[in-house]
């Protein structure tokens, strides 16, 4: 067996931080060394400065660990940043110009033109960008790969097997996205108890963008975004976890709804081929009743990594519609960027 490689968790105390411990703590191939946080945090024993979120306890012996100043000199050689997107910039640049491979989730980089956006399942081609990301930015051993917003994964998801199929004219989702979304303590629960927020900052922007550019097709170095328009309505509700979308499509060839189930049925990517450690067995969980999929009953589906979708049938205004829901935390933060280090070890994109 190949000896595990050595990772660290930038802002591990936050609720995607968190996620991450708990998804590396036990990894097959990567081993948890390091974990950072802000200023207030650094120094402290992990189980101090962490206000632990999860169901399932701190993992044994944590909670001594020392938290670390976000900076690079830590002792690892990937990193899976969970940072606020105002401080990711220039520290995961920091990091990837120091040698260290970094996995991000923040917004920061997602739509730079050299950083790959990516879904293993959806555009693992896209990681081609890296010579190009290297090359520009001179940086020899390190890079930066992002993983797209919450909201952005299940919707790309599901979207990404029609859109081979029969291709999209245009696609209007609302959105019900859970309150850990906002990070810890994030909401204040005299807003969010009894009552729908029609207003996620700058949610609406990343949700119309970021499936085109994962979609889209790489061309001598650069990404064509995908040319059909997306139409965004964000809510915030009193769920704890799962983001629920309600979207309509229209299709550039026309199909019934039993197509659009096959398609999604018959998705069999690259992390299902390859049985990567987080993949979930299926990608999308197609589900046949009447009222799901449903926030509470589904978002555990794959262990959070899996979309669950349902409900499909025609639409009176486009072509069809349907429902589907992700783990927010996980198939939408921390999970999607373990996948990626999974998808880049196994394509032998890690070990120099
Ligand atoms: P959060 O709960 O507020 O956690 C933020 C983390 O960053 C904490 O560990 C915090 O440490 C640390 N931090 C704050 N300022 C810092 C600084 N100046 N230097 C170093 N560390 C600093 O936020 P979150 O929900 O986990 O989100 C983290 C990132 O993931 C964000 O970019 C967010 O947009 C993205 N994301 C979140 C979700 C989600 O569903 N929550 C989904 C997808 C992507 P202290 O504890 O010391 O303050």
């Amino acid at each position: 067996m190949q000896e595990k490689i050595r990772v660290g968790v930038l802002g591990a105390t936050g609720a995607v931080g968190q996620r991450f411990v708990e998804a590396l703590v036990d990894h097959p191939w990567f081993e948890l060394t390091a974990l950072t946080a802000s200023g207030t945090s650094a120094g402290r024993k992990y189980g101090d400065a962490c206000r632990w979120l999860l169901s399932a306890d701190m993992p044994p012996g944590l909670a001594d660990w020392t938290v670390q100043e976000t900076a690079p000199t830590i002792d690892c050689e990937l990193v899976f940043s969970a940072l606020p997107t105002e401080q990711a910039g220039p520290v995961e640049e920091a990091f990837a110009a120091a040698g260290y491979g970094v996995f991000s989730n923040a917004g920061s980089h997602r739509q730079d033109p050299d950083v790959p956006l990516l879904i293993p399942e959806v555009n693992p081609d896209h990681l081609e960008l890296l010579e190009t990301q290297r090359a520009r930015r001179g940086w020899k051993r390190g890079f930066i790969v992002t993983n797209p917003n919450c909201t952005a994964v299940p919707l790309t998801m599901a979207l990404a097997p029609i859109y081979a199929a029969f291709g999209l004219r245009s696609v209007l989702v609302s959105t019900m996205q859970g309150l850990s979304g906002a990070g810890y303590p994030g909401v204040p629960s005299l807003d969010a108890l009894d009552n729908v927020i029609p207003f996620i900052g700058g949610e609406e922007d990343k949700v119309a963008i970021e499936p085109r550019k994962m979609l889209g097709k790489l061309r001598n170095g650069a990404i064509e975004f995908a040319g059909f328009a997306i139409s965004a309505h964000c809510n915030r509700v009193p769920a704890r976890e799962g983001h629920l979308e309600t979207v309509s499509i229209a299709l550039e060839r026309p199909a019934t709804p039993e197509q659009i189930i096959q398609a999604w049925q018959e998705w069999r990517p690259i992390p299902q081929q390859l049985n990567l450690p987080t993949a979930p067995q299926p990608a999308i969980v197609v589900r046949s009743e009447r009222d799901r999929p449903q926030t509470r009953l589904d978002r555990d589906a794959g262990r959070g990594m899996a979309v669950s979708v349902g409900r499909v049938r025609p639409c009176e205004v486009l072509d069809i519609k349907f429902v589907i829901l992700g783990h927010n935390t996980i198939r939408g933060a921390a999970g999607a960027s373990v996948l990626n280090a999974e998808l880049m070890l196994a394509q032998g994109l890690l070990r120099s």
